[in-house]
């Protein structure tokens, strides 16, 4: 854990231009991130440009790509300019804008639980159930006042990453307390559950339908397993990634401890989406495939047929269960 605000708030002082990035394939926490934190230094009159390497295609996030440049110039890399890396464990994960953001000093600021240590100034904390919360945290110690806007990016990032309070353990008192202070800045919790789950299309839940139909039990029931292929969703007209309401789904089967689901990105080419109900990491399965994530949530991207892919996947398990 590498969380003293103080030295992080000298650090964002000492320069005026700030390009702010997070991962490819962004989600909820990594963009609410990006923009709370933009909003907090255009306040304090600083410029600040918001990159992503997108695709910009998780339903509660796919009008926001018009705040978002696909590409640094390098205009944008002359100057006092820091670069701040949001909700990535490693460079590599922003994708092609990685190359030139580590030409700038770079400032991390993230939750994964195993990363690699980069950057000059590092903002990190393994048990924040969300970066924005982190952001909230720096915000705060500033003694600036949260606005609404940066309260509500804060909270949907972290509804986002929780599946709205679902992923929250016991013993945190200290989140709630942050997420009180989010509602008195005026956040409400019901229209953020609305922008997280609705506005779905019919395409997306046949599609969802045709996941769960698909999937199969494996190791007496305690490994679920389903797929989506480009046909499917090019049938279906829907290129949504609503993960959220999929893994609920899927987790809540009785017996059910660890859920994989494998879609096709390109011919191929699988990202691989895991998540676990109790003990398993599959954090350590993601990275033994060269991905990586957190204990309860992770991912990687798998090169082979379909049915090659699911039978490593099967097989990780496999080996993890006996050892
Ligand atoms: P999701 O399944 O929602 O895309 O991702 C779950 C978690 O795993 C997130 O924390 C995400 O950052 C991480 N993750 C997903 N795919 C990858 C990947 O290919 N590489 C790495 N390093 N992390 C991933
Ligand atoms: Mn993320
Ligand atoms: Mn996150």
């Amino acid at each position: 854990m590498e969380r003293d605000a103080r030295p992080i708030l000298d650090a964002l002082e000492k320069y005026d231009n700030f390009i702010i990035a997070g991962h490819q394939e962004p989600d909820g926490d990594c963009l609410c991130s990006q923009m709370a934190l933009a909003s907090f230094l255009k306040r304090k009159g600083k410029s600040a440009k918001l990159v992503s390497a997108g695709p910009f295609n998780r339903p509660e996030i796919r009008s926001w790509e018009k705040f978002f440049s696909s590409t640094i110039r390098n205009d944008d890399l002359q100057g006092s300019t820091l670069g701040i890396i949001t909700d990535c464990s490693s460079p590599d994960r922003t994708g092609p804008l990685g190359e030139q953001l580590e030409r700038l000093p770079l400032m991390v600021i993230d939750h994964h639980s195993a990363g690699e240590d980069f950057g000059d100034y590092r903002f990190i904390d393994s048990n924040s159930p969300s970066t924005t919360l982190l952001v909230q945290q720096l915000i705060e110690a500033s003694g600036m006042e949260l606005t609404e806007e940066e309260a509500e990016f804060i909270f949907l990032g972290f509804c986002t990453d929780t599946g709205f309070f679902r992923h929250i353990g016991s013993g945190k008192p200290d989140v709630f307390q942050a997420v009180s202070r989010l509602v008195e800045a005026g956040v409400s919790p019901n229209a953020t559950h609305r922008v997280m789950t609705g506005g779905r299309t019919h395409g997306s839940r046949r599609l969802l339908g045709r996941i769960l139909e698909r999937s199969r039990l494996h190791f007496d029931g305690k490994l679920i397993i389903s797929w989506e292929t480009l046909e499917d969703r090019r049938e279906l007209g829907t290129d949504d990634r609503d993960s959220d309401s999929m893994y609920q789904m899927l987790q809540s089967i009785g017996g059910v401890e660890s859920v994989a689901v494998i879609q096709e990105e390109d011919l191929d080419l699988f990202s691989v989406g895991l998540r676990s109900n109790f003990d398993t990491d599959v954090g350590a399965i993601a990275k033994s495939f060269g991905g990586g994530g957190h204990r309860k949530a992770a991912g990687c991207t798998l090169k082979g047929s379909k049915d090659e892919v699911l039978d490593r996947i099967i097989k990780a398990f496999q080996i993890l269960n006996n050892s």
